[in-house]
């Protein structure tokens, strides 16, 4: 089969010959047909998230299921598939307390501490593979993967946003952040979208963006939140851009009682005051991917077309350089898509 390959972290894309995947005792094949690329790739290929090389990467994958090894009973040959991205062990408190992204016997990464879906054909721990709902097709449910279900578990369970609050999304034109945009206005909320370019700005409010801010124009992002909300600021922030500068801008961007998250991987420092946090009640945190019901429930959600994926541009995968090239010049607007046909 074909794949597109990492010789080492921070190398491009190599486009190997490999043998195609046969089954070991619980494990699957899956058939390639859709996957999504965003910014996460670009830190991992970076080598930020460990793992060793040479590497087939790609988490945000779905297809049909082709093989199946000894003892897998929750998939067949022919089922549509999708990937759940953490290899987790399903026995410790945090897999069976609903928050499986803690895992005590973490695993790591598919794509990074294990082949993942740039190449024809991947095999993988079956309960990795959740079944497509039927309204679904292969792209959106690559795209939720990622893109939509870390949305998904941020806003409910982190950001606990509520129909009456102000939401600041740092990043929002981006391939999560669009996403955001549209989840957050599923439960309810007041979206101020923040970027960098006036098309990233207008994309977000063609998704559903209730205001924009130019970081670039504006400056001092906080006190921009702060006039658009009356003085009053945000009930919650979410950084998915993961610069010290940027979650900085969501914590001063807070309103009494608000809740600034970071989803885009965490970098550089910021500072507040411990009394401040006290007198209100504010709370700066995380949020770490989904769960597999999260994100069988964000499938169920885009099967009913509430949230659709927005892609910016695709390629097939033998050409997945070409979007990391857009992701490093920061000009992919939503995510980009991978074609396997
Ligand atoms: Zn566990």
């Amino acid at each position: 089969m074909k794949a597109a390959v990492v010789r080492r972290w921070g190398e491009p894309f190599v486009l190997e010959d490999r043998p195609t995947p046969v089954p070991r005792a619980g494990e699957a094949v899956l058939k390639l047909r859709a996957a999504g690329v965003g910014l996460t790739l670009l830190n991992m290929r970076g080598g930020r998230f460990g793992g060793e090389t040479p590497r087939i990467m790609g988490h945000e994958v779905s297809g049909d299921i082709v093989a199946i090894g000894d003892g897998v009973d929750n998939v067949k040959v022919g089922d549509r598939c999708t990937v759940y991205f953490y290899l987790v062990c399903g026995h410790c408190r945090w897999c069976r307390g609903g928050r499986e992204t803690l895992c005590e016997k973490f695993g790591g990464y598919i794509g990074v501490h294990r082949d993942g879906g740039f190449a024809e054909y991947v095999s993988l721990p079956a309960g990795n593979f959740l079944k497509i709902p039927d309204g679904l097709d292969y792209e959106g449910a690559a795209i939720a993967a990622d893109a939509v279900n870390t949305n998904w578990h941020c806003m409910r369970e982190r950001a606990c946003i509520n129909p009456h609050d102000d939401v600041l999304l740092i990043g929002a034109g981006g391939g999560l952040g669009i996403h955001g945009v549209q989840v957050a206005k599923l439960f309810g909320a007041r979206v101020i979208a923040a970027d960098i370019s006036e098309e990233k700005l207008a994309l977000a409010r063609e998704w559903g963006a209730d205001e924009t801010i130019n970081v670039r124009a504006v400056g001092d992002v906080a006190a921009e939140v702060k006039r658009l909300t009356g003085g009053k600021g945000a009930e919650a922030a979410v950084d998915y851009v993961g610069h010290g500068k940027t979650f900085q801008s969501a914590i001063d961007s807070l309103a009494v009682a608000g809740r600034a998250v970071i989803v885009g991987a965490g970098q550089g420092d910021v500072t507040f005051n411990p009394l401040g946090l006290i007198l209100s009640e504010r709370i700066v945190t995380g949020s770490r991917h989904s769960t597999r019901a999260e994100f069988i429930e964000t499938m169920e959600v885009m099967a009913r077309g509430v949230i659709k994926p927005v892609i910016g541009k695709r390629v097939h995968f033998t050409d997945v350089e070409r979007l990391f090239e857009d992701l490093k010049d920061e000009r992919l607007l939503g995510r980009g898509a991978l074609t396997y046909a």
